[in-house]
């Protein structure tokens, strides 16, 4: 009997209606798509990112035509009866939520995940033989195992981190970067209606969302996905790697690919991603360090953090080694970046609040850092970038905010907090030139928010950091600092207002 197959709105290409390994669906399996409207419900999301996610399963079910049935349903469970099934298979959810959900219904076969280089059995082999978790360890053996920027036994090149050379500031007396300007989709029709149905959810009361929608920016079918991988590779890959970590003011889209949406709603792959960046590279088009970086970031972080989010269990979430409690105020989680003076935070809060999207380094360096700096709950942290980032799912905001940016694991993922003056700031970006603040002073009417920030900070938490080598001589810094009474009592008297 041939059994349907269950597409979730985060496996929206090819790899997911059979791979040809004999482990997908067969290729005349009939197809099922759910539109939960529970879950636009139970999370306020950005509006951009519900348009593209729906947006996205729309054009995919337009796609595959007859061998589909979408259905619209207030929750998943709802819409599966409502098919009126056999039995079902689906490959491997990406949520631990959504994997219990499958499990708990009947008839319903789970097949292996797709959308990842590296397979469960073989990441928990690696990291039951490490005595710690450190990604460089892990992408040295991704790229071995799967022969990417390879010469025989070494890596290409001769060395296999070539972060040196991608950590530039922003070009000196320039307001853009100049490199060729991303892909742009053209909204289609499904885009309308997308659109019109979103309104409709939000005049009912019944969903609400926060941000601006559009026009949309980002791939919701393969063929947009393709065409920007194509795009990014020809035109912006050279450029990419020097200045990954600067920020610029009027350019915050600079030379990134912009393909986290597209890979994480499964529209690219992320072997066609990396293979075809290191044939870039092969046939001279590209340089190593542009191209070493986004091999990083794709065969190395992305898939690091999958694997985290499922090995480390579902304890990790409640993770609060600093013991941060306080909550997100009003003005972060309505993207008010208007009533913000600091500049580098109203500018990065303001592309979020337009687009559901900034790079890394906003994200964790001014947003991650100021929401570490205030002592605010990791979960509501972790729950504002999932809500409020079109990449944002549950797996990809776990181990990247509770990890990698609120240090709320203790140390498990990362070797030390992640989280600056202003000094960073300015060195990495032209954003405080025109700030109110000044990046070095830590009291007073100009006293940078980031600077004064982070001296409160490791004041906090000086008990715990001072014993990691990686941080111990800026906690002890405070010594040294004479008005440090006067910034503490600064720091107690600042409200949760927007700085
Ligand atoms: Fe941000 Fe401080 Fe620089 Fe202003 S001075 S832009 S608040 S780092």
């Amino acid at each position: 009997m041939t059994r349907t197959h269950w597409l979730f709105g985060d496996q929206l290409g090819p790899a997911f209606l059979g791979a040809g390994d004999g482990e997908g669906p067969s290729r005349e399996a009939p197809v099922v798509m759910i539109e939960s409207r529970a879950v636009f419900r139970r999370r306020r999301f950005h509006r951009a990112k519900a348009h593209l996610i729906l947006s996205a399963m729309r054009h995919r079910a337009a796609e595959l035509g007859d061998r589909v049935t979408y259905v619209r349903a207030d929750t998943y469970r709802e819409g599966l009866a409502a098919v009126g099934r056999g039995p079902v298979t689906v490959h491997h959810p990406t949520s631990r939520a959504a994997l219990a959900l499958v499990r708990s219904l009947d008839d319903v076969t789970v097949l292996p995940p797709r959308g990842f280089l590296v397979g469960q059995d073989d990441f928990r082999a690696w990291a039951d033989g490490q005595r710690g978790l450190r990604m460089e360890s892990f992408y040295r053996h991704v790229r071995r195992d799967h022969d990417l920027l390879m010469d025989g036994g070494s890596p290409a090149g001769g060395t296999w981190n070539l972060d040196h050379e991608n950590r530039e500031p922003p070009p000196r007396g320039r307001r853009t970067l100049g490199a060729p300007a991303p892909y742009k989709p053209r909204e289609s029709d499904v885009d309308e209606e997308v659109r019109h149905d979103l309104d409709r959810w939000e005049r009912d009361g019944d969903v609400s969302f926060v941000g601006r929608d559009g026009p949309r920016r980002f791939p919701a079918s393969r063929r947009e996905a393709r065409t920007a991988l194509k795009r990014f590779l020809s035109e912006r890959l050279e450029g990419f790697g020097a200045h990954e970590d600067a920020m610029l003011a009027g350019d915050g889209v600079m030379s990134h690919s912009l393909l986290s949406s597209s890979l994480n709603l499964g529209l690219l792959d992320p072997a066609e991603c990396v293979e075809s960046a290191e044939a870039a590279w092969r046939a001279g088009e590209a340089p190593l360090n542009s191209v070493e970086g986004f091999v990083r970031q794709v065969a190395g972080w992305r898939e690091y953090v999958w694997h985290l989010y499922w090995y480390f269990g579902e304890d990790y979430r409640s993770s609060n080694e600093l013991g941060h409690t306080a909550a997100l105020p009003d003005w972060w989680n309505e993207l008010d970046a208007d009533a913000v003076s600091a500049r580098c935070l109203a500018t990065v809060l303001r592309q979020v609040r337009d687009t559901g999207w900034t790079h890394h380094i906003p994200r964790l360096m001014v947003l991650g850092s100021h929401a570490l700096q205030r002592g605010w709950d990791p979960a509501a942290v972790t729950d504002w970038f999932h809500r409020c980032f079109v990449d944002g799912y549950d797996w990809v905001m776990l181990p990247n905010v509770v990890g990698m940016s609120q240090y709320a694991d203790g140390g498990r993922m990362t070797t030390k907090p992640y989280t600056s003056g202003g000094a960073y700031i300015d060195r990495m970006s032209d954003l405080c030139g025109p700030c109110r603040y000044r990046p070095d002073r830590r009291v007073g009417e100009d006293a940078c928010p980031f600077t004064a920030g982070y001296w409160n900070f490791l004041h906090r938490h000086r008990g715990t950091l001072e014993h990691n080598a990686r941080i111990s001589r800026a906690v002890h810094g405070l010594d040294r600092l004479k008005d440090l009474s006067a910034l503490l009592d600064q720091e107690r008297e600042r409200g949760e207002g927007p700085p």
